[in-house]
C-alpha cells in the first residue's frame, strides 16, 4: 500500500505538468486543491496547507472556514456576522466527509461563533444530521463550545441603521445621510448601499475541497441574509443544498440566495452532473440554468425575466478540476465575481463563470 506522506509528496510535484496552458476557472486537476468563496481566500489557502501536512480534508477545510468565522471584518459569517431582524446573530453551517459518506449541520444557532465546529460535532457524536436553535445551542454547550456575545459594535451600527431606515411612517428618525457612522460607510463600501434596502443581500464562506489521494468535504458557514427573520434557515446547513459531498465524485457548495438553492438542491444537483460527466464549472452553471428555468414568482426576475438575485456555486470532482459559476458577473458591491482556489500554484482569486453579463436588478 503506497503510504500517504509518499503519495502526497508525489501529487505535490505532479500539478505544474497539468496546469500549463489551463486557463482561469477550468480547473487544472492538481490535487490537493481547494474552491471556494472570494471571502475565502486565506481559508482556502490554510485549507490547502493542511492537507499538503497530511491533515483530512474535512478538519482542513473547517480549519480555513474558521478563519473567517472568527474574522469581525467578514459581515456575512460568524462572529461579527449582520444579526437578524431582531439584532441577534443567528449562525448555519453544514459539513460533509467524503471518505466516510457522513454530514453534519446546525442552524439558527445563537451564541457560537464556530458553527462549522458544532456541526462536525454533530457529524461525529450524535445520529443525527442537522440540530437547530436551542437545540444547537445547549449540544455545542454540552461540548464545551464557549458562548459569546457575537454582534460587534460594527454589525450593531449596521443593524441600528438598517432599521432607522425601514419606514418613513415609524417612530424612528432618518439619520442624517451627510452624518453616516464610518462603520455604516465602511459597511456600504464592501457590501453595496443595496444591503440595507435589499433583504437578499448575503454573504457565506463555503470550501470544497480534494486532498492528494482524492479524498473530498465540504463545509459551509453564513450568518444568513441580512437582517433576516428570526428563526429563517436558507440553504448554507443543508445538505445537498449549501453542501454535498460524494467521495466516488465530487464536491460542492453554494453562496447566495439560500432560498433559490434549496428549491433546486443545488449542491447535490452538481455533484449528479459531475457524475454524469460534466466539467465542475459546467455542472455549476447547469445548476444555475435549473434556477433561471424554474424562478417563476414576478418579484424575483428583473424585466428581462432572468432571477434578479445574486447565487454562485462551486466544485470541485475527484480529480482535482474545479470550477464555479455564479448568476451574475458583477457582485452586489460592483466588483466583478470571482472565486477562491489554492493548489500547488498558490492561493489565488480567479474569475468567476457566469450566466448574465452585470449586476443583478430588479
Ligand atoms: N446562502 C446563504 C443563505 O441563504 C446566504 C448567502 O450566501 O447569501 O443563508
Amino acid at each position: 500500500m503506497v503510504s500517504r506522506r509518499l503519495f502526497l509528496s508525489s501529487a505535490a510535484l505532479a500539478p505544474f505538468a497539468h496546469a500549463a496552458g489551463a486557463p482561469a476557472g477550468t480547473g487544472g486537476g492538481d490535487r490537493p486543491v481547494v474552491v471556494g468563496s472570494s471571502n475565502g481566500l486565506k481559508a482556502a489557502e490554510l485549507a490547502l496547507a493542511r492537507m499538503q501536512a497530511g491533515v483530512d480534508p474535512l478538519d482542513a477545510v473547517i480549519a480555513g472556514v474558521n478563519l473567517v468565522e472568527d474574522d469581525p471584518n467578514d459581515m456575512s459569517v460568524g462572529y461579527g456576522g449582520i444579526p437578524n431582524e431582531d439584532g441577534v446573530v443567528q449562525l448555519d453551517a453544514c459539513v460533509m466527509h467524503g471518505p466516510t459518506a457522513r454530514a453534519g449541520a446546525v442552524a439558527s444557532l445563537e451564541g457560537i461563533k464556530n458553527p462549522s465546529k458544532v456541526a462536525k460535532a454533530v457529524m461525529e457524536t450524535t445520529d443525527h444530521i442537522l440540530l437547530v436553535g436551542p437545540g444547537a445551542r445547549r449540544f455545542a454547550e454540552m461540548n464545551g463550545f464557549p458562548v459569546e456575545n457575537l454582534l460587534t459594535d460594527k454589525a450593531r451600527k449596521v443593524w441600528l441603521y438598517w432599521k432607522q431606515n425601514l419606514s418613513a411612517k415609524d417612530k424612528w428618525l432618518e439619520p442624517d445621510a451627510a452624518k453616516l457612522d464610518p462603520a455604516v460607510q465602511e459597511f456600504i463600501r464592501d457590501y453595496g448601499r443595496d444591503s440595507f434596502r435589499d433583504p437578499r443581500s448575503h454573504g457565506t464562506v463555503h470550501l470544497s475541497a480534494c486532498d492528494g489521494r482524492g479524498d473530498l468535504a465540504g463545509c459551509t458557514s453564513t450568518s444568513g441574509l441580512f437582517f433576516k427573520m428570526p428563526g429563517r434557515v436558507g440553504d448554507s446547513p443543508i445538505i445537498g443544498a449549501g453542501c454535498f459531498v460524494d467521495n466516488a465524485v465530487g464536491s460542492a457548495g453554494s453562496t447566495g440566495r439560500g432560498e433559490a438553492n434549496l428549491l433546486i438542491s443545488g449542491g447535490h444537483l452538481i455533484v449528479e452532473r459531475m457524475r454524469a460527466g460534466r466539467s465542475p464549472k459546467d455542472a455549476c452553471l447547469d445548476a444555475l440554468r435549473r434556477i433561471a428555468e424554474t424562478t417563476k414568482e414576478k418579484r424575483l426576475l428583473d424585466d428581462r425575466g432572468r432571477p434578479a438575485f445574486p447565487i454562485s456555486f462551486y466544485a470541485v470532482s475527484k480529480s482535482g478540476a474545479y470550477g464555479m459559476a455564479t448568476m451574475w458577473s458583477t457582485r452586489p458591491s460592483g466588483k466583478p465575481a470571482q472565486f477562491a482556489v489554492a493548489d500547488a500554484r498558490g492561493a489565488r482569486l480567479e474569475a468567476a463563470a457566469f450566466l448574465y453579463e452585470g449586476m443583478a436588478t430588479i
